[in-house]
Formats: C-alpha cells, structure tokens, sequence
C-alpha cells in the first residue's frame, strides 16, 4: 500500500504519511489481491500477526465472495440471474441483493435519476476491452429501458420484477463501496481498531495510521503516478469514479464507463470525481452520481449533503473542491 508501486489500477494512492522509506512495522500488515476486475488492498494494525493474517484473508473472502454474487461478467451471479428473469417474472432474491438494490433506488432518487442501475440496459452494449459500442438503431431500441422505476421490489416476498423487457442492472457503481463496508465491519468484529480497506477507487479507513490521518491522494485522471491533490483523512470512506479506468477511444472520442441514463451515453464534461464522508456504500454510487450530474448540478448536490465532501476534475483539467475543503 505504498505509492506509485501500483499506480497501473488505482485512482487513489493511499500513503501512510511514515510508510515511505521506512521498514514496514511488524504490526502493520497488508494484502493486495486483484479481485472484483480491480485491486482491493487491506493494510492493518493487529497486536497479533496470526489474527491480523486471519482477519485480511477474511477480508479477500469477503470481497470473493460479493463478487461472485453481483458479478454481471459472471453468468451464475445472482445479478446475472436476475437479469435473465425478472422481465418474466418476480425473481426470489438474498436479502443482501435485496438491500443493496433498495439502497441503489434510494440513490437514483437523491440525484434525481443520475444514479440509475438500469443504465445496464444501455450499458451493457459497451465492451470497453473489445472497443464496440452500439449502433445508433441498437442504443435507440435499449433507451426506454433504462427508468429505476422499471425495478419491483417486494418486500414481503423479497423478490425484484423488472416492469418491461429489456432491462438490466448492473450494481458497479455501488457494489464495491458495499464490499468495503462489509469488509469494515467484519474487521470491527475482530476487534480491528485501525485499518484501510481499498476496493479500485473506494477506500474506508478506519482510526488512524500511526498517530496521524493517512494521507490520500487523488490520481492525475491523465497522467498515471501523477497526483492532483492529497487529502489527510481518519475514520473516513473516500471514492473516486474517472473516465480512466474502463474506456476506448475511437475517431477522437472517448468511449467510458460512466453512461447518462438519458441517452445511454458515456458522460462528457468532467474526468474524475472523489467524494468524502463517512460510509463507502453511499460515497461510491454518489461519486459516480456527481459524475453524471456534472460540475455545477455535482457539486451543488455535495453542497447539500451534511459531512460530504468533494473534489472534481472537469474535461479542461480545472479543479473544483467544495467549501468544506477549502476551510481546511
Ligand atoms: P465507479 O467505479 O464507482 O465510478 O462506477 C462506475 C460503474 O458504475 C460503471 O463501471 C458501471 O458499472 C456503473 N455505472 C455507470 N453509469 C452508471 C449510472 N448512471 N448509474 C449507476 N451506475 C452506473
Ligand atoms: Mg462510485
């Protein structure tokens, strides 16, 4: 977890403010494990090494085994799963998936539909590693399928529905912040009092790092091992959503992962956008969310919600933080 060794995935380089040049402690421990398409790291401090090597491999369990279940790349998810059923009929569901989709329409209604894990009905046309994106005709047929209010839930029966056919969800935006905040509160019962667990661009720290915050840096969106801004942080969840990380680019364009639910297109106008508060599952849908929502509509959201944080990277490079920031 030291900068710059693995700046080929990460949009944040998490840097112990005493890790660099120093002999690593006996006590502070850390993993790395490319899970989930991305990296997910865990550093931590255990009195005992035998249950902190314990406690980070329960760590990368965790995180193997929400891949496995939200998946879409994977065919026997449970996504997966509700992907090819639920346009036919009401599809019984984990009460984890069940939980995570509630929270993902509670967000899609926070940002005014900017969130939206339907985007995948669109979405899903994309292939960023074969470089296709869909025909005008095929993204002109998905569009009307993508509307958060196409998802049934029902409660009592703890099932989803999808109201048309055509739909399809994909939780990318949020699953990995879930993952995070499951793998904080597995630590915590194991009585972990100081901890940082990354999954790509979401990371939780937990307590401190050495007496002193981590200090996180926010990755250049254009030039890898480059850093934009640095942030002293304890006891926080910060993530950041870039046009870097999963994209192509033909005659000029640049096809990313970040789609607008309206269109169905990959979203002009910023290149990265880090978020700060308290848990990761809400940082990491609302860090894509800013995304959508652009500088002024982005930030004017932050600005409303108590204890978050921002900064912003729009298409010039220009740096945007929010007032709280800039008190600091
Ligand atoms: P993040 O990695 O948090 O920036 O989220 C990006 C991921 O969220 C993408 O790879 C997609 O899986 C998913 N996604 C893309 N656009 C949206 C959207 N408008 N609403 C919700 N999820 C999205
Ligand atoms: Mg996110």
């Amino acid at each position: 977890m030291y900068p710059f060794r693995h700046v080929a995935t990460p949009a944040l380089l998490v840097v112990g403010l005493f890790a660099l040049g120093l002999p690593a402690h006996a006590k502070w421990l850390n993993d790395q494990q490319a899970i989930m398409g991305t990296v997910v790291q865990v550093e931590l401090w255990s009195e005992d090494q035998g249950a902190g090597k314990a406690a980070m491999a329960a760590v990368m369990d965790e995180m193997r085994r929400i891949d496995r279940a939200m998946s879409t790349y994977k065919e026997d998810s449970e996504v997966s799963l509700v992907n090819r059923k639920a346009a036919e009929e009401p599809v019984t569901i984990s009460d984890e998936l069940f939980d995570l989709i509630t929270r993902s329409l509670q967000m899609s209604e926070l940002t005014g539909g900017a969130f939206d894990i339907t985007y995948a009905s669109a979405g899903r046309l994309y292939d960023f590693r074969r470089k296709i994106k869909p025909s005008e005709e095929a993204l002109a047929k998905a569009l009307p399928a993508i509307n958060y209010h196409h998802i049934l839930l029902d409660r009592e029966g703890s099932t989803v529905k999808f109201s048309q056919v055509g739909v399809h969800i994909d939780l990318g935006g949020i699953a990995k912040g879930h993952a995070v905040d499951r793998c904080i509160a597995l630590l915590q019962a194991r009585g972990i009092k100081q901890a940082i667990v990354t999954a790509g661009g979401d990371s939780r720290i937990i307590g401190d790092h050495h007496g002193r915050p981590w200090i996180v840096g926010i990755r250049d969106p254009r030039q890898e091992g480059k850093v934009v801004a640095a942030l002293p942080l304890s006891d926080a969840a910060i993530s950041t959503s870039g046009d870097y990380e999963r994209y192509f680019e033909a005659n000029g364009v640049r096809y990313h992962h970040i789609i607008n639910p309206t269109n169905g297109r990959p979203v002009n106008g910023v290149r990265s956008v880090t978020v700060v508060g308290s848990d990761s599952t809400t940082m990491d849908a609302l860090s894509t969310s800013v995304f959508v929502m652009g500088v002024r509509k982005g930030m004017a959201l932050v600005e409303r919600l108590a204890k978050v944080e921002a900064v912003i990277v729009d298409a010039n490079g220009k740096m945007y933080y929010s007032t709280g920031l800039m008190r600091r």
